[in-house]
């Protein structure tokens, strides 16, 4: 029926896979989700602000009935954020908390306790290292990493006691894509969890649950945010898991605040075109970058050079607009000169909202599992809603001053 929206303006590049047939009907249900007659025929719902929630009578107290009982339990606002997701990400239910590493722990605390042990691709998101060496090993968790692509390692990885699978595609600053389908079909035979980092291709693009991932996490900071604005997790679990997701969230009370969740859920609207755009202008100036002297490669998923691109191209939907490139050896006083005069990129951390971005990672990148030891600088870019030609030109720019021209 809605098969006539199927090709917007956001055309992706020959090497993209098929459109999505379930796509048209996402852009719908982005627009008229969240919607309802108590908000007396206004769009979206208000911003519900609160900690006490009366009751009608003593005896709805004592026994909770009331469909809000206490702000951190949830308000008219986070619930239709959470209904939307979950219905959009195709899970049985989703927890909003304060930031995406928030949710990132929530999700892990309520698949582990003292004794078990966890598989961990090597190319996970830094401050979730973090977590899973220093909270996690204190509080009797072991962690192994394993490379992204590990082959038959990956089965021999497991102990008696994995309970376990956490999953980043593509992998942080490094882009790797992962074959989710075939990981999470082993780790169930041995009764693991798997749990996914999905922040970079959203359900729109990747359809997490669909193939196999039993928790879904996105940091909603990025592209659901959209504007740079705020800081929010959302992690998101089937059936099986959705029982014990929710009851760690509620023991650890770490919330979102409505402020935060209003806003999300009016980057939620847009959350098809701008990914999509996003990405479109990031193909392009993957392509453009390819073509310089001053780059050794560019580690996009939609590239064919780049790792994992297989695995991209049977499962995404389409493509994001952040990538790394690897560019020749430099000093690194010529990359600060470029760096340090670029007009429109500007350099920091987090991404996914309008503006572009680059950061170098050399610093940030640690791997334990595989082997990491390129010679040249690696830089991670996000491609915004600029005009390509000027952010092009920033480019060209820089690399100018790269080679040492004013
Ligand atoms: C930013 C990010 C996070 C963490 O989100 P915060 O809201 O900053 O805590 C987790 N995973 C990925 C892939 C990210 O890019």
């Amino acid at each position: 029926m809605l098969n006539a929206l199927a090709q917007p303006c956001t055309a992706q590049a020959a090497d993209a896979p098929a459109p999505d047939a379930r796509r048209p009907a996402t852009q719908t249900f982005l627009t008229h989700a969240a919607r309802s007659k108590a908000f007396h025929g206004f769009v979206n719902p208000p911003i519900y602000r609160g900690s006490t929630v009366l009751f009608d009578s003593m005896d709805d107290l004592v026994h909770g009935r009331a469909e809000f009982t206490y702000g951190r339990k949830g308000n008219p606002t986070t619930q239709a954020l959470e209904k939307a997701w979950s219905e959009l990400a195709g899970a049985a239910g989703t927890i909003l908390c304060g930031s995406g590493l928030a949710a990132i722990t929530t999700a892990l605390l309520s698949v582990a306790r003292a004794g078990d042990h966890l598989l961990v691709v090597d190319t996970v998101y830094g401050p979730v290292r973090a977590l899973c060496d220093g909270l996690l090993e204190r509080f009797g968790v072991a962690v192994t990493y394993f490379p992204p692509d590990p082959g038959a390692g990956f089965e021999a990885a497991f102990r008696d006691n994995t309970v376990a699978v956490y999953l980043e595609s593509p992998g942080s600053l490094t882009m790797e894509v992962q074959d989710i389908p075939g990981l999470a079909s082993i780790a169930h035979a041995r009764g693991a969890c798997v749990l996914m980092d999905n922040t970079w291709a959203t359900p729109i693009l990747f359809d997490a649950h669909a193939a196999g991932v039993d928790i879904s996490i996105e940091a909603g900071t990025k592209y659901l945010g959209g504007a740079s604005d705020l800081l929010l997790g959302v992690a998101s679990a089937n059936s099986i898991y959705w029982p014990r997701l929710l009851d760690t969230h509620r023991m650890l009370g770490c919330i979102a605040g409505p402020e935060d969740v209003f806003l999300a859920l009016r980057g939620f609207r847009t959350l098809d075109l701008r990914i999509r755009e996003s990405g479109r202008r990031a193909l392009e100036i993957a392509h453009w970058l390819r073509s310089r002297p001053e780059v050794r490669a560019v580690l996009h998923p939609a590239l064919e050079q780049s790792p994992g691109h297989g695995y991209w191209k049977r499962d995404y939907h389409g493509a994001g607009g952040l990538f790394s490139v690897i560019l020749e050896p430099v000093s690194r006083k010529s990359l600060a000169r470029m760096l340090d005069g670029l007009r429109l990129f500007g350099m920091g951390y987090s991404w996914g909202g309008f503006e572009s971005l680059v950061t170098p990672i050399d610093h940030d990148l640690v791997r334990t599992a595989m082997a990491w030891n390129q010679s040249g600088p690696t830089l991670r870019l996000y491609i915004g809603l600029e005009d390509v030609e000027d952010l092009k030109q920033d480019l060209a720019e820089g690399f100018s001053r790269l080679a040492g021209n004013p």
